[in-house]
């Protein structure tokens, strides 16, 4: 609004008429010019300037208004400008000196003596200035939300207000998190300076901070806020007092990529040109408060739940948030230092004469005999006040001076008519104080100061005085009983003890009844399962194994205790007590931690009972039901035709016994009964993958049926390595099938026929199919969407280094993507555990020949491998993430084949030699210099060099940000 005022008033014609000659156009001069004609040798003129002109802003030039441009005029102001509000420099320019005010005065009528050098004799020049009012100006000193004046430390926070944020969050590594940051650090700490921040202050205790989101911390967490909700442009968070009065905060976080105005309507309303103001931030918060109180204030946030969890950096660690139980804003008014306002503290009054200057606006509130918007023009008048000043110190039987004072006149007389009619006259002082000795009731009533000046002028100004009041801890007519009230209770004459929230009771002894809380005890504690209630403010502390804002939320899965934070220690699908982390076991396990194995209650019978021909009979007895049924025969089958396929069961399970529980192919298993196949999908080198459909409880769902290609060795010991790692993951207690970048595992056919492990079916298909695919549309998109697989991709290794698992193929073509656009981590058929430390060969003195015939079998992607695994045939997280590296490359070239040199099959050992003279992948011309420097990163020749997953996430979560951003642009 004011910008537009401004806008209009500096694009306003000035009209000018003539006064000698023809006057110029001066476009300097703020507002409407109008220039009456000359009269007995002087000129007038007549200017408008508004009434928040900034000192030193020119109002216009004496000079050009007479056209002399070439002559040097000395000019002075001789009347009219009693308190100095104007000066003049060069050319004659009439320059604002002090801030105007309109209300205490509009019109100036300045007498300004010209010197012309050529012609002899001065020049009178009228000017009349209209100060014209603007909407808004001067800010108002709103009294309800004053702030107190800070006696700043070195190093304490530079706000307005103190707030401590506490958030309490469930991560998903089934931890529950509670977090606590109070903004008592210094700015630069919180990233904020006025250039990313622009705030508007109304007269109404509310503000509103606009705030560009740049740190890379704040960025990304902002970003995963956004793919978490699946919201285009804007996401909101509002936060309601607890008092349930007026006091709200809301946080509203826009992506600025919206190519819709209306987007962004609610920032420009706050800020004008709000963008190019914070210089184009990629996403922007608009915080806007509503602060109509002095006190301090609880805010009950409520956040809207997540559908994807978040990332958040802590002190700590780095976690990820999946769901957020509740967030409490806590703030405090503790006003800025001396001189300095608003929300940073980093605006400075203008305030003069012991004014104070109100924190949200800068607005000033004059001491007596000082008024105008900075109280620096004198107040002629007379001025009355008491000591004790505060009304409520006033009481019965007090001792109180009654003080007049005069300001900025010659007194003649001065006198204070008391509410008894009684007069005190001075002479010629201007200050009269009289004390009042135990005063009662009956002093209360009209203080009147009047003065009369010099000139016979006369001023007056009254107080009244309501003597009410007992003295303190006194109540009653006479004011004879006591009150005696116990804590923070106050003593009021009439009521007696007047209690703070949480307390009762005649003299406020007694703590509110429990279940209750508040003032007079009057509202219900909301806590549950044995919490502790807050008598003041009903705030709960949960018992051990609850948590949440009623700790009406039990612990997650595997935590318990206080604030959740033991880890339970229950094996073998045991159920965790919330309270004691004790384990109640399912058969036949027992133990503490449910891990010893109970022998079953038969098997000592037939041990010691039955005996040995019953034995036989028994067996027979089942094998023909059995046979019946058809499963001796596939039993029978497997042991005459499958010797090697157990041998590879067995080969696998003892590779990864530290990864896989026993049983785990059984647990898995399905039939093929409930299989229905459609057609091939895909060909991988060990096997083939047919669209199907499984029948489940749930009824059918669509599937990825992959089985062995061919029926050899190599081929069998893939899908069982790729089968028992996938149930590894997926038996992980952490494991959460709706939130993995991992493969889901459907099911497991283990038949002698019919070999099959049943997958998810991800209908977009490979990722190295799907750029190539893609690159001929929109490149510059195509690329921001494999940008986010990377980073789905740089989760899932993330999950797999839990898992302490290697996947040593990470490549675009063994990604996958959903319907969905998510990309998934597939092919687990060279994966392997990081304790089973495999080599290909031994490595004796032929050992890197053999390894590297081996290698350079059609088996093995050599061009994703990482150095330490052509030499040595060792795979380490560390080497997934070279080869992730490689795919990163793979991306920037939206699916070109990874070359060395341009030799798409070097050997093996020519390979390594390459990579240690330290040549690597050539950066495509298409692909940026950091997203170059990421991929670089991974192809360190030290693998402890290398980035982690995770920081490899959060560099291309920035990446993609930057991306958007300059795709946006
Ligand atoms: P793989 O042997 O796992 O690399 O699979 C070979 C090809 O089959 C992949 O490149 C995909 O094109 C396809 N494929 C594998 N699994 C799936 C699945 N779960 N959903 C859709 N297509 C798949």
């Amino acid at each position: 609004m004011l910008y537009s005022t401004m806008h209009r008033v500096l694009t306003a014609t000035i009209i000018i008429s003539n006064c000698n000659r023809m006057m110029a156009i001066y476009y300097r001069v703020i507002l409407l010019l109008i220039v009456s004609s000359r009269t007995n040798g002087s000129c007038n003129f007549t200017v408008s300037v508004p009434t928040n002109a900034k000192p030193g802003t020119d109002v216009v030039s004496v000079q050009s208004l007479m056209r002399m441009e070439k002559e040097e005029l000395p000019c002075v102001i001789v009347e009219g400008d009693l308190y100095g509000r104007f000066t003049v420099s060069t050319n004659c320019t009439i320059v604002v000196a002090r801030p105007l005010d309109s209300s205490v005065q509009s019109k100036y009528l300045l007498k300004i003596r010209v010197r012309r050098l050529q012609n002899p004799g001065d020049l009178v020049v009228r000017l009349k200035v209209n100060v014209t009012n603007v909407l808004g100006y001067p800010p108002v000193y709103n009294e309800t939300c004053k702030t107190p004046v800070r006696h700043s430390v070195e190093g304490t926070s530079e706000f307005l207000f103190s707030g401590t944020l506490t958030a309490e969050f469930e991560t998903t590594s089934g931890d529950v998190m509670f977090l606590k940051e109070t903004l008592n650090k210094p700015r630069e700490v919180w990233d904020m300076d006025s250039r990313k921040l622009s705030i508007i202050t109304g007269n109404t205790c509310q503000f509103s901070a606009v705030f560009g989101v740049r740190g890379l911390n704040d960025v990304m967490v902002a970003a995963e806020l956004f793919q978490s909700h699946h919201v285009n442009f804007t996401l909101k968070v509002f936060c309601q007092a607890e008092s349930g009065q007026m006091p709200k905060v809301s946080v509203q976080l826009f992506s600025t990529q919206s190519k819709l105005k209306s987007d962004l309507h609610p920032l420009e309303q706050v800020v004008p040109n709000v963008m190019a103001k914070l210089q184009h931030p990629p996403l922007v918060y608009l915080f806007s408060v509503a602060y109509p109180t002095k006190s301090p204030t609880r805010y009950n946030c409520k956040f809207p739940s997540l559908q994807r969890p978040i990332m958040l950096s802590t002190d700590i660690d780095t976690v990820r948030v999946k769901h957020v139980q509740r967030i409490t804003l806590d703030v405090n008014p503790v006003g800025c230092a001396p001189g300095k306002y608003g929300l940073l503290c980093d605006k400075t009054c203008i305030c003069e004469n012991s004014a104070r200057c109100h924190g949200f606006n800068g607005a000033c509130k004059c001491t007596d005999g000082w008024q105008g918007v900075a109280c620096d023009i004198p107040k002629p008048g007379v001025s009355v006040t008491t000591t004790p000043s505060d009304p409520s110190d006033i009481f019965i039987s007090a001792n109180i001076i009654i003080h007049c004072q005069v300001h900025h006149l010659d007194v003649n007389t001065l006198s204070l008519r008391l509410p008894n009619e009684s007069v005190i006259v001075s002479y010629g002082a201007n200050r009269l104080d009289k004390t009042l000795f135990n005063i009662q009731s009956k002093d209360s009533g009209p203080y009147v100061c009047q003065v009369r000046d010099t000139r016979r002028n006369t001023f007056k100004t009254t107080i009244v005085l309501d003597i009410a009041n007992c003295p303190p801890n006194k109540k009653g007519q006479l004011c004879d009983e006591r009150c005696d009230c116990s804590g923070f209770a106050r003593c009021d004459r009439w009521v007696g003890c007047v209690c703070p929230p949480g307390r009762t009771g005649t003299r406020c002894e007694t703590t509110c009844p429990d279940g209750t809380y508040g003032k007079d005890c009057g509202k219900a504690c909301s806590c549950q399962h044995g919490a502790i209630c807050s008598n003041s403010d009903g705030t709960c502390t949960c018992t051990a194994g609850w948590y949440g804002s009623d700790c009406n939320v039990r612990c997650p899965k595997y935590r318990y205790g206080l604030r959740c934070q033991q880890a339970c220690t229950c094996k073998n699908d045991a159920v965790c007590d919330n309270v004691d982390g004790s384990c109640a076991c399912v058969a036949p396990w027992t133990g503490k931690d449910c891990d010893e194995k109970q022998p079953t209650r038969s098997e000592p019978l037939v041990e010691s009972l039955v005996p040995v021909g019953c034995l036989i009979v028994l067996v027979v007895f089942i094998a023909t039901i059995l046979y019946k049924k058809n499963f001796v025969c596939r039993l029978a089958h497997r042991i005459d035709g499958e010797t090697e396929v157990v041998l590879e069961i067995e080969q696998v399970e003892a590779d990864l016994a530290q990864t896989v529980r026993p049983g785990w192919l059984s647990r898995w298993e399905t039939t093929s009964r409930h299989l229905t196949l459609g057609h091939l999908i895909g060909l991988g080198v060990f096997g083939h993958v047919i669209q199907g459909t499984l029948q489940t409880s749930d009824g059918e769902i669509g599937v990825a049926a992959k089985s062995v290609r061919r029926k050899d060795t190599q081929c069998y010991r893939n899908f069982y390595r790729e089968a028992a790692i996938l149930v590894a993951v997926h038996e992980d207690q952490h494991h959460d099938n709706f939130r993995s970048n991992i493969i889901r595992l459907l099911g497991l056919i283990n038949e002698s026929s019919h070999k099959y492990i049943l997958l998810e079916y991800a209908s977009k298909g490979n990722l190295l199919r799907l750029m190539r695919r893609e690159k001929r549309r929109d490149g510059a998109q195509s690329f921001l969407q494999c940008l986010r697989y990377a980073v789905h991709i740089a989760r899932a290794l993330q999950e797999l280094q839990r898992l302490a698992i290697t996947h040593c193929d990470v490549a675009a073509r063994n990604v996958l993507i959903t319907a969905d656009d998510v990309a998934k981590l597939a092919d687990f058929g060279l994966a392997r555990d990081v304790y089973a430390t495999v080599q290909y060969v031994a490595d004796d003195g032929n050992g890197k020949e053999e390894l590297a015939k081996n290698l350079e079998s059609e088996v093995f992607p050599l061009n994703w491998m990482s150095l330490e695994s052509l030499e040595t045939g060792q795979y380490t997280c560390q080497s997934d993430v070279w080869s992730f590296g490689v795919l990163l490359w793979e991306i920037s070239t939206l699916g070109q084949e990874p070359r060395y040199d341009g030799n798409n099959r070097p050997s093996c050992l020519r390979l390594a030699r390459t990579l240690r003279r330290g040549i690597r992948l050539r950066r495509p011309p298409e692909c940026s210099g950091e997203m170059y420097d990421v991929m670089s990163s991974c192809w360190q020749e030290n693998p402890s060099a290398r980035p982690g997953a995770d920081v490899v996430e959060k560099r291309l979560l920035q990446l993609n940000l930057a991306f958007e951003m300059e795709t946006a642009v």
